[in-house]
């Protein structure tokens, strides 16, 4: 058992050992019940995860973290700034063109870089004797309420952690240890009468403060959801093709945001400088090469082109139709379909007439004539 002295010498070691490799927030919570426990359950039942099964098979263990590693007596909340600054934001102009990819995906894969940083605090924990188990936001733990116990943020109505020195931009990881370690305190909630988030919402999915449909968010369905986008929500995408931020943007808190020390976060060619067109022509082989160690890899070339579509149909032009016709005969049913939808949608708001498909027969006879 550890006396209160060496609970906090070995928080203070801890902390400073977080901040040594990298991250800007390290706070303590008890290994408790999470305070939305309730909250999730009826967001469960309302079916509003969507196709995120992995929430209700983890609800047990997202409800007690006790099930997640037995003896666990606290949990190591830790927040990392990938804020990059306005630098690499395209003009209105291009806009159309490139389409937005949300911030935190512009450079490296998070779950790589922060898992190598969890790793060595592991290490650091096991040599006072705990034994940790943690996560980089595929755990099953309700990490924004453990977070937020422990003062790493408050929860917004956007339902995103907002802290006052970061704004909403970083990554939340954490470690449960079997050591108990001196706890932090919640910090206040500082949304006031401010709504802006849930009027910026482009989808409406921020039903009410604190209330989040999955189904609707453009995150969910740019990257979460496998299938068929929902033909009634595609145009509200607009042009964003993995992520959304619009109600990350408009939150006041971020005014104060200093751009991260990470350079693994800095905007790549390949995230913010190729055209949708240059996507759509991406081959499996070049998709993998283009997205090698991006979190954009996750949801593969079929997710990934299926967005480009989308955006296509919502701000292309009739010079994107080429490529989009040679799209709508890609083997991957998913692809073919959304791009046939995005010729229909240019065709239509440009006043060409519809277009008459050839169908394979009349392809292979024309190529025979020829
Ligand atoms: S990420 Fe976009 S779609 Fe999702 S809640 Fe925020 S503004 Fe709405
Ligand atoms: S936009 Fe306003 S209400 Fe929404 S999270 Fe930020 S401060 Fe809170």
């Amino acid at each position: 058992m550890m006396t209160q002295t060496s609970q906090r010498d070995l928080k203070a070691q801890l902390v400073s050992f977080a901040r040594q490799i990298g991250f800007d927030s390290c706070r303590i919570a008890a290994c408790t019940e999470p305070a939305h426990t309730s909250e999730f359950r009826e967001w469960l039942r309302d079916g509003a995860h969507g196709e995120m099964h992995y929430m209700q098979r983890g609800e047990e263990k997202r409800c007690d973290p006790q099930k997640v590693l037995p003896g666990a007596r606290s949990i190591v909340t830790l927040a990392l700034n990938y804020f990059q600054g306005e630098q690499v934001r395209r003009s209105p102009r291009h806009v159309g063109a490139t389409g937005r990819i949300a911030r935190y995906a512009w450079g490296e894969d998070y779950h790589d870089v922060i898992e190598a940083k969890l790793s060595k605090i592991d290490q650091f924990l096991r040599s006072f004797g705990g034994q940790q188990k943690y996560y980089v936001d595929t755990g099953p733990i309700l990490e924004r309420d453990h977070a937020a116990q422990a003062g790493i943020g408050w929860h917004g109505k956007n339902t995103m952690l907002i802290d006052e020195r970061l704004g909403t931009w970083f990554f939340l990881a954490e470690l449960l240890t079997t050591l108990e370690l001196s706890v932090d305190e919640p910090v206040a909630d500082h949304c006031g009468t401010c709504e802006r988030c849930i009027a910026a919402c482009p989808t409406g999915a921020i039903t009410a403060p604190h209330r989040l449909d999955a189904r609707r968010c453009i995150s969910y369905l740019t990257i979460e959801l496998k299938g068929s986008i929902p033909l009634e929500l595609r145009a509200l995408i607009g042009d964003r093709i993995f992520g959304c931020d619009d109600c990350l943007d408009v939150c006041p808190w971020n005014r104060f945001a200093q751009v991260s020390h990470q350079t693994a976060f800095s905007a790549r060619q390949s995230t913010t400088g190729m055209s949708l067109r240059e996507y759509l022509e991406l081959s499996e082989v070049e998709f993998r090469a283009v997205f090698k160690n991006s979190p954009i890899k996750r949801i593969k070339r079929r997710g990934f082109l299926r967005n480009v579509c989308v955006a296509l149909g919502n701000t292309g032009d009739v010079s994107d139709l080429p490529a989009l016709e040679r799209a709508a005969d890609d083997p991957e049913p998913l692809i073919a379909e959304h791009a046939l939808w995005a010729v229909e949608q240019i065709r239509a708001r440009r006043g060409v007439k519809s277009w008459d498909r050839p169908t394979r027969s009349a392809s292979l006879k024309e190529a025979a004539i020829s």
